[in-house]
C-alpha cells in the first residue's frame, strides 16, 4: 500500500492567484500553470507511480494570499473517489469561526484531517488563536498537518518557518496527532530531534525527498533511524509541486543502493520501506479516527 501523504488539490486559473503561482515556481523548472492538479491529471499520476491513496489537501490562505482551495472542492473530489482520496480540510485561525468550519468539514463534508499554513497566514503554529482549532481536531480524532520550513511565498512570514514552534503545541495537546510538513526543511535535524521528544509528532518528506540530493535524504533518514523515529516519517511529494513518479523511483533507490547512505547505516529494509511509503500513514488514519466517519455528501 503506497500512500502519498501530501498532495494539493486545486487548479491554477480556478484557485491559485497568479502572484502565488509565480512565486512558488520561480526557482523551479515548473511553469505557474503546472500547479494545476485537476482530477484526471491527479489520478493519472497516481496510477503511473503506483500510488494507492493520497491525502488531498484544501488550502485556506485567503486572508493573506487572496485565494483558497476550499474544503467543499476537496470533499467533492474525495466523494467521487473514496477508494483513492482522503481529504484534509483547511481553516485560518486568524478569521472568526475557524473551529466551527473545521467541525463542519469533518462532520458534514466527510474530510478526515486538517491542513494548516501558519507562516503563510503570518501566524505562529503556537499562536493561541489556533488552540480551539487544535481542541476541535483532538475531539474529532483527526490528524493535523502543519506546514513547517521554508516557503518561497514572499507574503509568508519567515519568523514562523521553524518546526520548533510546534513543540509548544505538542506539549499542550499530547493527544493530538500532528504531522510536520517537509521535515521542517531546512531544519531537518532539529525536526527529527523534536519528534524524538514527542510521541504524538510525525513528519512528511514532501519536497525534501524530491529535491535534495539522495545522500542528503539518506543522511536525514539515518538520523531518524538512529533517533528511533523512522516509523513516524511519512512519504509525501507535495504534488503537483513535485512528481510522484520521480519520488517513488528515488525512494526505491534508497531501499536498494547503499551508495547514498552513510557508512554506518544500511539502505531501507523492506519493513522500513513499507512503513515509510504507506504503512505508517494507514495506521495513523485508522488510529486517528476513533469516531465513525460520516458518509460523505456528494454534489455539494
Ligand atoms: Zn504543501
Amino acid at each position: 500500500m503506497i500512500i502519498d501523504t501530501h498532495v494539493h488539490a486545486g487548479e491554477y486559473y480556478r484557485h491559485y492567484s497568479a502572484r502565488f503561482a509565480q512565486q512558488m515556481t520561480a526557482t523551479t523548472d515548473l511553469a505557474p500553470e503546472d500547479l494545476s492538479a485537476p482530477e484526471a491529471k491527479l489520478l493519472a499520476e497516481m496510477d503511473a507511480a503506483g500510488v494507492d491513496r493520497v491525502f488531498l489537501l484544501a488550502f485556506d490562505v485567503r486572508r493573506v494570499e487572496g485565494f483558497s482551495v476550499p474544503n467543499e472542492f476537496v470533499a467533492d473530489l474525495c466523494a467521487r473517489h473514496p477508494d483513492r482520496l482522503t481529504g484534509f480540510a483547511s481553516v485560518d485561525a486568524g478569521t472568526p469561526g475557524a473551529a466551527e468550519r473545521l467541525s463542519e468539514a469533518v462532520t458534514d463534508l466527510g474530510l478526515r484531517g486538517l491542513k494548516t499554513a501558519p507562516c503563510y497566514l503570518r501566524m505562529s503554529p503556537a499562536d493561541r488563536r489556533w488552540y480551539d482549532v487544535y481542541e476541535t481536531a483532538s475531539d474529532l480524532g483527526i490528524p493535523v498537518l502543519i506546514h513547517t520550513g521554508y516557503t518561497p511565498s514572499r507574503q509568508a512570514d519567515p519568523r514562523f518557518f521553524s518546526p520548533l514552534l510546534v513543540e509548544q503545541v505538542a506539549r499542550d495537546f499530547p493527544d493530538l496527532t500532528v504531522i510536520l510538513a517537509h521535515l521542517g526543511t531546512p531544519w531537518t535535524g532539529p525536526c527529527v530531534e523534536l519528534l524524538a521528544r514527542h510521541a504524538n509528532l510525525y513528519a512528511d518528506l514532501s519536497i525534501f525527498g524530491s529535491y535534495q540530493s539522495l545522500p542528503t535524504v539518506a543522511k536525514a533518514l539515518a538520523h531518524a533511524r538512529g533517533s528511533g523515529v523512522l516509523d513516524r516519517l511519512l512519504w509525501g511529494t507535495d504534488f503537483p509541486f513535485a512528481s510522484m513518479t520521480g519520488s517513488v523511483t528515488r525512494m526505491a533507490e534508497l531501499a536498494r543502493d547503499p551508495g547514498p547512505w552513510p557508512d554506518d547505516s544500511p539502505p531501507l529494509s523492506p519493513r522500513e520501506y513499507e512503513a515509510l511509503m504507506g504503512g505508517t500513514a494507514a495506521r495513523l488514519l485508522a488510529s486517528a479516527a476513533p469516531h465513525a466517519a460520516p458518509a460523505p455528501r456528494p454534489n455539494r
